[in-house]
Parts: structure tokens; sequence; C-alpha cells
């Protein structure tokens, strides 16, 4: 089995070499990752200039896996790895150095890495893990990213999968995406020279709806979340179609 292993941290992230240990466990690896961070980048391409694709000799890699580093996005990434690289079975993103829950799932390129395999029809999950003061310990979180693996991968309809890993985790739950609440916020501060800036940021929400991922870390629980990439609200279309008097295509009368 060929893996193909990305993220939005950059190629030098401790996140991207703990997923390509534990991904080494179940087949050959490669690592193909951004040169710098690319968080929050979502599913940008890189479309008005070339990109570079360059083997990179990272230490912790050396002798293990070859890695490659990409002037581009995590999407970019994950297509040129795959065009360099014949036969990738799956493409893993991560670990995040951060939680990709709720909304934050519309703005995380850790997660566009994980789609862009799935628009090639290849399978992608992503990775991601709170961030506390200090770095996430992923010795500890290894056995928990083999042993939902082994779950994931033995199974072959799951196209996209979004994954989060409590820093001590205590089971494993199936979960859906949150959506009641967006996270997102303006703060609004000073620079040095007293001129007005803003930070658009994330702050955490408390409440979270059962059974969603958001729900599942605050439990300490692995978060799975299966995704697809049609985005299509079938009931307002339905409703909308009816409505309307659409024949069977949808077109309007
Ligand atoms: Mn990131």
């Amino acid at each position: 089995m060929r893996i193909l292993i990305s993220n939005d941290d950059g190629i030098y992230s401790p996140g991207l070499a703990a997923l390509a240990e534990v991904a080494s466990k179940f087949g050959e690896v490669r690592v193909v990752a951004p040169d710098v961070e690319q968080s929050s980048m979502s599913h940008a391409i890189t479309s008005s200039r070339p990109l570079s694709y360059r083997q990179t000799p990272i230490a912790s890699f050396q002798g293990k896996f070859e890695a490659y580093r990409v002037n581009g996005t995590p999407a970019d990434c994950v297509a040129l790895g795959a065009h360099n690289w014949e036969g990738v079975d799956a493409v893993l993103s991560g670990i995040n150095l951060g939680t990709n829950v709720g909304s934050a799932v519309w703005h995380s390129g850790t997660l566009a890495a994980a789609k862009q395999a799935a628009l090639l029809g290849l399978r992608g999950i992503a990775f991601s893990t709170p961030v506390t003061e200090s770095e996430p310990d992923f010795p500890s979180l290894a056995p928990w990213v083999e042993k939902t693996l082994r779950l994931l991968l033995a199974q072959q309809n799951l196209p996209l999968v979004n994954v989060n890993i409590p820093i001590q985790p205590a089971g494993i739950c199936w979960t859906r995406q949150a959506i009641q609440h967006y996270d997102g916020r303006v703060v609004p501060a000073k620079d040095p020279m007293g001129r007005s800036h803003y930070w658009y940021t994330v702050v955490p929400i408390d409440q979270a709806e059962a059974g969603t991922d958001r729900w599942a870390m605050a439990r300490n629980h692995v978060s799975i979340t299966p995704l697809r990439l049609d985005l299509t609200d079938d009931e307002l279309l339905r409703r909308e179609r009816t409505r309307l008097g659409c024949n069977d295509d949808g077109v309007t009368k």
C-alpha cells in the first residue's frame, strides 16, 4: 500500500513526522508537504505561478521516508504528490497542531489535503489534535492513530474522513460535524505604534450537540467523521423543485 502524507503545518512539523511513522506500519510512505505553514488556507490551489517539488533531507525522515517540499498549498502538495508517485492508495494529512472540528472544517488546510485526495479518487484521512501550552505528546497519541487507521483502512467505502484525537483519549466515537455554532471572532487590538488592527480567530464554544465532533472531543473521545464532497442540500433541492414544479432534471417550467 502506498501512503502519501501531507499537512498544512509545513514539512518541519512534528505532527507530520509522527503521522508518517505510524503510517509506515501500513505500507510504503512518502511525505509531500508545504515548505512553510499553510494553516487556514482551506482548499486553495496555486494557479497563477508554477510550483516546485524538491526532495528534502530531514533528519527524522532519513533512511525511512522520501520527503518533498512544495512552495504551495496543502491541496497543491497532494496533487503533485499523486502526480509524481504512481499508484497512491491513501493520503493522510496531519497530525495538525490544533483541532479541526465543527466550522473549522471549512477553513482547514489539513482537511483540504484529504479532500484533494478524494477529488482525485483516492482515500483521504485528516488527523488533528489540540494544542495546549506545550506541544502535543505525539508518542502517546501514536497508538490511537494506529488504532484509527486500522479501523478506517480496513473499510473500503470511506473516501473522506476527519479524525480528531484528544490529548488523553478514552475511546472512539463516530460523529457528525457540529454546525450549530460558528466560532470565528474578530478581535480588535492595537499594534505597538497605537494603530488599530484585528485578529480573526477562533475561540472555543462550550456547548455542543450530542453525537458531534466537538461533543466527542469534549468527552475525550477520538472523533471520526465521514465527510462527503457533495455539499448539495438534498432536502432543500427537493423542496424547491417541487414548489416550482420542475421536471426530473430540475428545469423550471
Ligand atoms: Mn495547521
